[in-house]
């Protein structure tokens, strides 16, 4: 804590809102808080700090408690062209001296940390105005020579540099997904085609993205419009060509931004037109969906919850730690790092995607956004056909098995569609197996087609089953003899634990049977996330969000009475579910297996609890991994808390089941389905005249999809708790257990 200098820090919320914007202020206000600072909220982003008075306000640790569920902004938002003038900056200036502000957060979209900086720039000849016009005194001016700042970036669009996630980027894609899956059941009873219209002006993420995950059949983004100049023409025919296949629903997905390579805007009322006055007399129904503002609402996913609270918390020992001339920074998330970028550079690099947009530069466009922006493209251009190309000649031709092995995970089904596409468009034949390796042994595998997955983007479950059966040694020969009978070249495990277990155990017992010599890949796919070589499991979003909405019914239930909850969740001996739903729900504790749990600790607890109700507090919220412990079980932890906390509150236990293997995949659950298949059939392809035959796990670390080798298993992996040796996501406990525990209790 270099920076003394600071005096309070002002935080407000600017330009369009977005879900999760709530979550940093509560993370900004009470980690200021417990550093000693007083924390100002700006109410009405800039028109609140030209304007004064009722308008900055302090806050406290209070002040910020229930919000972390809530989509907006409790603090207001506006655009303020009085801030775009020099006189309205000053008269803002002087409202930051009279409440003594001199470390400003600014959450919002470039436009809002643009504007920050200058008047961070403007600072000392504002002061000297002020002073010089007997506004202010010079003791003041010199009390507060500089002003410090620090952004963050709330804008649904996910179109600023400086982080991989803008907060509100995640939620507005739930929004979205749920809207077009709902359209789905519609669009499919009637045989109809929607066009769906998503924001972004000058960024197609959301409509990327969402494409991918509805598995929708043609998309028009600002970056990368369509190649031909009769796209009108292909557009139809690929409608109809999916029709005529038995597709029974059509999904066109336009971004506000989109144009043609001319530059002229592609509008989702023009697109509607074309399909109407070419396909209306092959029978189409088209209609229009434009889902505006639909798409900031509702409350923040878990994602955005705690990315809000993790850029709140950084962005306020940020100002704290700075050194005084630094320029301003922007904090966001790479990589699945906290990282700082010089604040300007950041606006300016996003202004360029926009300027090569408006030039016309489209493939330089797509450079600045990324490289797996550029992936999902080329990947959604292969999904989105009606069938698989046909000219093969440059690569072997593969007999590739997909299978599930494990607890069911939503995600799964989003998983095989994919492999299935991808691979057989590049020609390869696809087996499905059924119900794990005991289908294998049985013989129940099926030749997969393009239109055997139709619908599967989003289903929840395992529509090829799944189970947890781990082959014994003795079934080893009935397995080899299952690939050798389907002349099985390569294996795609998509799976939990038990996948993983079956893998190394085929890969052990090569020597002995040579159908196991083929390449094995296994993605990951369960709710636990405790598989080796990846950060993210596919189902664990799913489950986490699945979990927060629980909880937030569960916290509302409270209102009549004081009460403490004790909130049992699945996830083994792995506490990942755990500690990012406590994160997200603002739970008081999280008792996990890696950390243990002991009568110490829940004596201390039951203090921390009893003093938080005297100072008049509602709700405890405790959650609990369900293998923490063997002996202080859920109904024990209750017992304890009820007796102790006597007639201050009661206390009601809630145990989460199977519901957290069910429901439709998440977004991101669908969004990584599809990239790790995609790259998992790339693999295949790459490797198949490899010496030796790779046995891999795909994951994500650090943001990129990478392969691991299965053999790497037991250095990775804890065997006794399944689960791995290295989890990044346990330095999160401390962050929720800050934003969650005021100082004066803990
Ligand atoms: P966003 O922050 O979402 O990009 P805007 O571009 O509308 O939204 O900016 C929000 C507010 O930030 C504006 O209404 C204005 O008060 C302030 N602002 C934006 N750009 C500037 C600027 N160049 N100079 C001063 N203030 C600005």
């Amino acid at each position: 804590m270099s920076n003394q200098a600071i005096k309070s820090i002002g935080v407000l919320t600017s330009g369009g809102d977005a879900q999760g914007m709530n979550a940093a202020i509560r993370a900004v206000v009470r980690s200021a808080i417990r550093l000693g600072a007083e924390v100002y909220a700006i109410y009405e982003g800039y028109q609140g700090m030209v304007s004064g008075g009722n308008y900055i306000r302090r806050m406290m640790w209070d002040s910020v408690g229930g919000i972390l569920q809530q989509g907006g902004t409790i603090i207001g938002t506006a655009r303020c062209a009085e801030f775009r003038t020099r006189e309205g900056r000053r008269r803002a200036a002087k409202n930051l001296i009279l409440n003594g502000i001199d470390a400003l957060v600014i959450i919002g979209g470039d436009g809002s940390l643009t504007g920050a900086n200058i008047i961070r720039e403007e600072w000392p000849s504002l002061l000297s105005e002020l002073v010089e016009n007997g506004e202010i005194s010079s003791s003041d001016a010199a009390r507060y020579p500089r002003l410090s700042l620090v952004g963050l970036v709330g804008s649904i669009d996910n179109d600023m540099f400086g982080t991989d996630m803008t907060i509100g980027a995640d939620s507005a894609l739930h929004r979205i997904t749920e809207a077009i899956d709902a359209l789905g059941s519609t669009a499919a009873s009637h045989q109809r085609t929607f066009v769906v219209e998503v924001m972004g002006r000058h960024c197609g993420y959301l409509a990327l993205m969402s494409a991918i995950a509805t598995g929708a059949n043609w998309v028009f983004i600002p970056e990368n419009p369509p190649e031909s100049d009769n796209w009108e023409e292909e557009l139809c025919e690929t409608l109809l060509t999916g029709r005529g296949r038995g597709r029974r629903q059509s999904t066109v997905i336009v971004a506000e931004g989109a144009c043609d390579r001319h530059g002229q805007p592609i509008t989702s009322e023009y697109v509607r037109q074309v399909l109407e006055d070419r396909l209306k007399s092959e029978g189409e129904d088209i209609r229009t969906t434009i889902l505006g503002h639909v798409q900031r609402g509702g409350a923040p996913s878990a994602f955005d919850r705690n990315l809000s609270t993790i850029l709140g918390h950084a962005a306020v020992h940020s100002l704290f730690s700075e050194a005084q001339e630094t320029e301003p920074q922007v904090i966001g998330i790479r990589e699945n790092d906290v990282i700082r970028s010089p604040l300007m550079h950041c606006v300016e690099k996003t202004h360029s995607v926009a300027e090569m947009i408006e030039k016309q530069q489209y493939a330089e466009a797509m450079r600045l956004r990324g490289g797996s922006f550029a992936d999902s493209v080329q990947i959604l251009n292969t999904l989105m056909r009606a069938s698989a190309h046909r000219n093969h000649a440059d690569h072997k031709q593969l007999r590739i098995a997909v299978m599930h092995c494990g607890a069911p995970a939503p995600g799964m089904n989003t998983a095989v569609r994919a492999a299935v596409r991808l691979a057989l468009d590049e020609g390869h034949t696809v087996l499905g197996v059924q119900n794990g390796f005991t289908g294998l042994i049985k013989g129940d595998v099926i030749e997969m087609d393009w239109m055997s997955v139709s619908g599967w983007v989003g289903r929840g479950g395992a529509e090829l089953g799944t189970n947890r059966h781990v082959p014994e040694v003795d079934q080893l020969d009935a397995i080899a003899a299952g690939l050798d009978q389907y002349d099985v070249q390569a294996l795609l495990l998509i799976g939990g634990w038990s996948g993983y277990e079956a893998a190394y155990r085929l890969l052990n017992h090569r020597d002995a049977y040579s159908a196991f010599n083929i390449p094995i890949i296994c993605l990951p796919a369960s709710i636990n996330n405790n598989l080796p070589g990846s950060e993210y499991s596919i189902g664990a979003d799913t489950a986490l969000n699945d979990i927060v909405n629980y909880v937030d019914k569960i916290k509302q239930s409270a209102v009549a009475v004081r009460r403490c909850f004790v909130v049992e969740f699945m996830g083994r001996y792995c506490g990942y579910l755990a500690v990012m739903s406590g994160l997200a729900t603002g739970a008081e504790h999280v008792y996990i297996h890696e950390n243990g749990l002991t009568l110490k600790d829940l004596s201390r607890n039951i203090g921390d609890l009893i003093k938080r109700f005297e100072l008049n507090e509602r709700l405890g919220l405790i959650i609990r991994n369900e293998e923490v412990d063997r002996f202080y079980t859920t109904e024990f932890i209750c017992s304890l808390f009820e007796k102790e906390g006597g007639d201050l509150f009661d206390v009601r236990q809630a145990v989460l089941g199977h519901v957290q293997q069910g429901g439709n995949p998440s977004p991101f659950d669908r969004i990584q389905a599809t990239r790790m298949a995609a790259r998992c059939i790339e693999y295949l392809q790459q490797t198949t005249d490899a010496a030796s035959q790779p046995a891999v796990c795909i994951g994500l670390q650090s943001g990129r999809l990478m392969f691991t080798d299965l053999a790497e298993m037991p250095n990775l992996v804890d065997w006794q708790y399944q689960r791995p040796k290295s989890q990044w996501w346990l330095n999160r406990t401390a962050i929720a257990f800050e934003m969650s525990i005021r100082p004066s209790v803990d």
